[in-house]
């Protein structure tokens, strides 16, 4: 899907509709010490390894694009989602 570079969004510190440059949002590395992570490795890589969690039976094909707007005016930055999967997002 073609998607614009710009949108005019609601910003919530200036509390009102501005310029928003849009731009993909990409997660970074995860974190080693994080709680979540040293639970997970405690839960995988210890003991006799059970099964942990629930299995996906059906994986998702696609994601739901999410962007990180930031405001031309204040320089907040907001997470911007669309709500539908789709396969590919080319912004113009
Ligand atoms: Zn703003």
């Amino acid at each position: 899907m073609l998607f614009p570079k710009e949108k005019k969004i609601f910003c919530p510190k200036c509390k009102k509709h501005t310029k928003h440059k849009l731009k993909e949002f990409k997660s970074g590395a995860a974190r080693t010490m994080a709680a979540g992570t040293r639970r997970h490795e405690r839960n995988t890589k210890h003991g006799y390894l059970g099964k942990y969690k629930y299995t996906v039976l059906v994986k998702k094909q696609n994601k739901k694009p999410t962007f990180i707007a930031e405001c031309a005016e204040c320089k907040q930055k907001i997470p911007y989602t669309l709500g539908k999967r789709m396969k590919k997002v080319t912004q113009q």
